[in-house]
């Protein structure tokens, strides 16, 4: 309640649609009575020598002294010399995992009704590491660099994250088959990992075949784990299993229990400035942030917010067939709470 001390919080805006879907997500905080208070900071117009980006060293500074923050999308300006955003981010936080639950919103129809699943991501080594180079004139090579370390770092949280959170299975997806050393590695790691895990069901499968399992019956799954580039993709197809990257929300986990919380689209410039963006997947991106920080009771309350208001059809925005503006849902929000 708001006579608690405030918990610090960094909120980084972004780009392009990024400001409208923050400021719902400030409006649907208020209302809901979470004492965070905002430590806002936005993307430079000018290089930071600091970190090579447009990121600056005091945003960076921020994330690390609350440990905790959400973050709208960030569009890198084109140009030679300088870190991406979420690259830099991701270094310099360490933020080793990506977490994205996604699960069927009741009231919105989309071919299935009963997903209800979680992709855990490594996020820092595998084909992901720009490591390539010319061989020789026509001939180009790529290292998949995957190590014990990381592995392991990403399999234990995910089996932390099963038991935590009520969940039954956990799915290493792999190609073991064909990159027998990397992703091989990759699935001794979380063979190591669940047999610390006995109530929790362990199961290997192939990429290709979990695609396929996926589109057929995303129901088999509950969670599932990967290295950076598979998770890249099937996380994505899964946003597409119940309806698209206005609704998906995830968080990235970094060493010493540092969680940057973040909508999985990108900043929309066709829509930018027009009042028309879908804050629902930086909401549950919020949601998420809440419930690290184990703020569970208003986490419920928002999440229930939402899920009503998108439920009940009156007030949707244009992405999921409506004809509200993002104030209009929002503050529909608001008056659900
Ligand atoms: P995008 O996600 O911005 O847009 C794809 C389509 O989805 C567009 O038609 C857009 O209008 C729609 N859309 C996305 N989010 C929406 C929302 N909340 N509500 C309603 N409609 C929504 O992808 P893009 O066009 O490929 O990328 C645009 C920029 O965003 C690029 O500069 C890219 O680098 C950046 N980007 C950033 C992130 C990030 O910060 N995590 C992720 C992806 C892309």
């Amino acid at each position: 309640s708001s006579s608690t001390t405030p918990i610090k919080a960094t909120l980084f805006p972004g780009d392009g649609i990024g400001p409208e879907i923050a400021e719902s997500v400030k409006q649907v905080f208020t209302a809901a009575d979470v004492s965070i208070d905002w430590d806002e900071h936005y993307v430079a117009t000018e290089i930071d020598p600091r970190t090579n980006s447009f990121l600056t060293w005091e945003s960076l500074q921020s994330v690390l002294k609350n440990r905790v923050g959400l973050k709208g999308p960030m569009a890198t300006p084109i140009g030679k010399g300088h870190r991406s955003l979420n690259l830099t981010l991701r270094k310099e936080l360490n933020l080793y995992a990506n977490v994205r639950p996604c699960y069927s919103l009741p009231g919105y129809k989309t071919r299935y009704d009963d997903v209800d699943l979680v992709t855990i991501r490594e996020n820092t080594e595998g084909e992901y590491s720009g490591l390539e180079h010319q061989v020789v004139k026509g001939v180009v090579e790529s290292l998949k660099i995957i190590t014990r370390t990381a592995s392991m770092r990403v399999a234990e949280y995910a089996f932390l994250y099963a038991k935590t959170h009520g969940r039954k299975k956990v799915s290493a997806i792999h190609k073991a088959n064909i990159m027998q050393k990397t992703d091989g590695l990759f699935l001794q790691c979380c063979k190591e990992v669940s047999e610390k895990y006995p109530e929790i069901y362990y199961e290997e499968v192939v990429i290709d075949n979990c695609c396929m399992m996926l589109v057929k019956n995303p129901a088999l799954f509950d969670v599932l784990v990967m290295p950076n580039l598979y998770g890249d993709i099937i996380s994505d197809l899964c946003a597409g299993l119940v309806g698209g990257l206005g609704l998906t929300p995830s968080c990235n986990i970094g060493e010493d229990g540092i969680a940057l919380a973040e909508a999985v689209h990108g900043s929309a410039p066709d829509i930018a400035g027009k009042n028309l963006a879908n804050p629902t997947a930086l909401l549950l991106s919020g949601v998420m942030m809440l419930r690290h920080l184990k703020l569970n009771k208003q986490a419920e309350q928002i999440h229930s917010a939402i899920i009503n208001t998108i439920a009940e059809g009156k007030y949707r925005t244009a992405d999921l067939g409506g004809t509200s503006t993002t104030t209009e849902f929002t503050k529909a929000i608001c008056d659900h709470l």
